[in-house]
């Protein structure tokens, strides 16, 4: 029902940024190896989501839009241990319930894709199209009929600087999927897709950081723990942690705890203002972990997150403590 998608909208989609994880995550749970993302003022008139993944016949297309139409949950059960990142069904209507939405997909076999047409979550428009294999979704005039939300919205400089953020944190997590980022025109993001997380560094922050990073190592068989990563040396500290990512279990999450776990143990060995730039890949058990949080907060649960600070602790030490020396 249209009034109930437009509810939800502000659940699931509070800005461009939430439109862009949601389009993305979908991309990367249909198995694409590349991902464009383009974007014009902010996302606010324009984004378009471009993948290679295994797209979708047409009735999996006319299911897609529909609420509810996971395709990822096959029992209830499913749910505690759901390894996708989507699980809901309701990003793309709720997206085409406040949007002028189209999406182009076509699964391999197919000689042609299926084009979907929907004007501010309107009956949509459905019909043949020619297209390349994967699928192509465009939003464009977000929140056009519903100006209160649009209200809400920070400068189109802000809402794009989000969506840099939020791609940049994603190619870190999948260094196995290339992700190129047009910003108004202009190539703002180009990651190799070559499954390595330093080459990925290197092409995101620059060889200037890329020299100064120290490799993270760091297991404990016994908990099924381990870190791997990257903490620059106190050559080059930032004046936030905006430069931090944490991922767990593939997912990126933000932590108070570990991002301090990370501060503390750089702090007892470099006395200097500032934090280093990181990029922590945690691979913990999956049962210690709660993943079913609010769409929009991604703050992962842990069932002992003293064990995780100790961990990261000592990642942190064990990397920068010889370039002390
Ligand atoms: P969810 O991701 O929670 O399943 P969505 O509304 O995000 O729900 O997507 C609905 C369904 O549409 C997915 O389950 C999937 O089957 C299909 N789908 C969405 N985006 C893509 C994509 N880029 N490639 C292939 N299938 C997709
Ligand atoms: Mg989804």
């Amino acid at each position: 029902d249209k009034t109930i998608n437009k509810i939800a909208a502000g659940e699931v989609v509070e800005r461009p940024a939430s439109v862009v994880k949601e389009l993305v995550e979908n991309s990367i749970d249909a198995g694409a190896t590349k991902i464009e993302v383009e974007i014009l003022a902010g996302g606010t008139s324009f984004m378009r989501v471009t993948d290679n993944g295994k797209g979708m016949s047409r009735e999996d297309a006319e299911l897609a839009i529909l609420r509810h139409a996971t395709s990822k949950i096959r029992e209830a059960g499913d749910l505690s241990t759901v390894g996708t990142l989507g699980f809901r069904g309701e990003a793309l209507p709720t997206i085409a319930a406040v949007s002028r939405f189209r999406m182009k997909t076509r699964e391999a076999g197919a000689d042609l894709g299926t084009q979907v047409e929907i004007y501010g979550g309107k009956t949509p428009d459905i019909r043949e199209t020619g297209t390349s294999l994967g699928t192509t979704i465009q939003v464009e005039d977000l929140f056009f009929n519903t100006p209160a939300r649009k209200k809400f919205l920070k400068t189109n400089h802000t809402e794009g600087a989000r969506i840099n953020d939020f791609i940049v944190k994603l190619a870190l997590s999948h260094p196995e999927i290339a992700f190129r980022f047009l910003n108004n025109n202009k190539m703002a993001l180009l990651t190799p897709g070559n499954g390595s997380l330093y080459d990925t560094v290197k092409a995101i922050y620059g060889a200037h950081v890329a020299d100064a990073s120290l490799a993270l190592s760091f297991a404990n068989e016994a908990e099924g723990i381990r870190i791997e990563g990257f903490i620059t040396k106190p050559s080059m500290l930032k004046s936030s942690r905006a430069w931090q990512t944490l991922i767990v279990n593939g997912r990126i999450v933000e932590s108070r705890a570990l991002s301090k776990a990370i501060d503390n143990a750089y702090k007892s060995l470099v006395p200097k203002n500032g934090f280093p730039l990181a990029v922590l890949v945690l691979t913990v058990p999956p049962r210690t972990v709660d993943v079913n949080v609010h769409p929009q907060k991604i703050e992962m649960k842990f069932e002992d997150e003293g064990l995780l600070f100790k961990a990261v602790y000592k990642a942190v030490l064990d990397a920068v403590r010889p370039a002390q020396d």
